[in-house]
């Protein structure tokens, strides 16, 4: 034995005996669930997951909500917070390669959208759909807003250009430009991906699919058929894959 393989079996016995020391887990479950659950706790839970599986880097065998990369943090919005969380339910394709009858995945990317002054939350089964749920929750009639031309895009700039902020400020109604509002722009091809962080008051730049359903279906027909129904869960406890 190796003095490398040694010391990688005495951390590997040390993280053993750690666990079985650690306290009984009363956080949140350690496996998918729907319920709700404030931001803290789900970022707890997966944390403590992942020390209790040191050697298994990979967030998706836990089932468990994680961070969304697009909103690594929580954002507060007047009197509504933001978080968005994912969990991936997909098959793993290592132990299933072919779908298979007595498979109990979900199935999908699935990403929960969390308002947690008033613990709150919308699960989808993609991440615009998820998104647009949280603005019908704190920014009832953001679907009636304008749809910025996507002529005035400026390619050259990183979100909106100057000519399209001054389109917005002058047809936005005022109490749509506060703080996390978001804006609706004209998208063409695929980039239809609403983008956090993009609106002149740091809210979401929305992909205009999301109002105009012609718009959704060139996008169905071009990417996969995607549900925006919320998910039905078929297991609120315990693990959804059955191995
Ligand atoms: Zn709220």
């Amino acid at each position: 034995m190796t003095d490398e393989q040694l010391a990688f079996d005495i951390e590997g016995m040390l993280h053993e005996a750690a666990v079985e020391d650690a306290p009984e887990w009363r956080g949140a479950p350690l496996h998918f669930t729907t319920a709700y659950l404030s931001p803290s706790d789900l970022d707890a839970a997966i944390a403590h997951w992942q020390s209790l599986h040191r050697l298994d880097g990979s967030r998706r065998d836990s089932r468990m909500w994680h961070r969304a990369i697009a909103v690594p943090g929580g954002v507060d919005v007047g009197e509504h917070g933001f978080d968005l969380f994912t969990v991936d339910l997909r098959c793993d394709p290592w132990k299933h390669p072919e779908p298979h009858a007595d498979c109990a995945c979900v199935g999908d990317l699935t990403y929960m959208a969390i308002c947690e002054p008033h613990a709150w939350r919308v699960i989808a089964s993609d991440e615009n759909a998820a998104v647009e749920g949280w603005h019908d929750h704190a920014f009832p009639g953001w679907r009636d807003l304008p749809v910025v031309p996507a002529r005035l895009r400026n390619t050259d700039e990183i979100g909106l250009s100057k000519a399209a902020r001054k389109w917005v400020e002058q047809r936005y109604p005022a109490s749509m430009q506060i703080v996390g509002a978001p804006v609706i722009t004209e998208r063409s091809g695929i980039g239809t991906r609403h983008v956090p962080g993009r609106s002149p008051w740091g809210g979401y730049d929305i992909s205009n699919t999301a109002v105009e359903p012609s718009q959704a279906v060139i996008r169905r027909s071009r990417a996969r058929a995607v549900s925006v129904d919320p998910i039905r869960c078929r297991a609120d406890s315990g693990p959804v894959l059955r191995i």
